[in-house]
């Protein structure tokens, strides 16, 4: 499994289209300070899943819109798609090629599709958790992240083992498990509300 291209419109600094096109292997991304660098990588955890606003490097989500320069208007969504090599089948998707894409709308409203099919937030990232890819599995590390490991407590560094080991999708299947199991509790307690007072 390898990246093979990545395309952005309307994410951050990149108003056009623009696609990157990746080798297996090392691809190194060169150029002046300020002219982008970051914002692809931004790109990648983002069409990945990435919720917070401020591991975007923004203050809120719809900071990664393509705001404007002098000399071009901002642009009313973003939009990126990442396509993966699934040849060796290390996504659970019957597959030789997946594209999953990501599009924010400044109305308000994301989109989420994979292979051009529209999907959950949840999909994409059940499809990525099983291969060590997506969100929180720290594939992407950041400026400053070596650091926070290194300086971690215990127990914060055994959440970064456990979300390395891929435990971090059976966690939030408990985590949705629990609280469905509490909404039922509640409904039953009214249950037996209603029951004592028709008897
Ligand atoms: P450095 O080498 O200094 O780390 P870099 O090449 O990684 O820089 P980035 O941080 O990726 O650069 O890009 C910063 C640029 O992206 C800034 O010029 C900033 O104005 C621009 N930018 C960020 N968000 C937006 C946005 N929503 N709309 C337009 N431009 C944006």
């Amino acid at each position: 499994m390898h990246l093979k291209t990545l395309t952005v419109r309307g994410f951050k600094s990149f108003a056009s289209a623009t696609t990157f096109e990746f080798e297996p292997g090392v691809t190194a991304v060169v150029g002046p300070n300020g002219s982008g660098k970051s914002n692809v990588v931004d790109a990648l955890a983002w069409v990945m899943g990435e919720q917070g606003a401020k591991t975007l490097r923004g203050g809120k989500m719809e900071d990664v819109i393509f705001a404007g320069t002098s000399g071009r208007a901002p642009l009313g969504r973003a939009h990126v798609s990442l396509t993966i090599d699934n040849s060796d089948g290390a996504l659970p998707i019957e597959y030789a090629e997946v594209t999953i894409s990501r599009t924010l709308f400044r109305a308000g409203g994301s989109e989420y599709a994979i292979n051009g099919n529209s999907c959950r937030l949840l999909d994409i990232q059940e499809l990525l958790s099983d291969s060590g890819l997506g969100r929180e599995m720290h594939v992407i590390v950041g400026q400053g992240q070596l650091d926070r490991i290194l300086h971690a407590t215990p127990e914060d560094r055994r959440g970064f083992i456990e979300e390395a080991a891929g435990v971090l999708k059976h966690r939030r299947r408990k985590e949705k498990t629990v609280r469905k199991l509490d909404a039922m509790q509640g409904n039953l307690n009214r249950l037996e509300d209603l029951t004592s007072e028709i008897r």
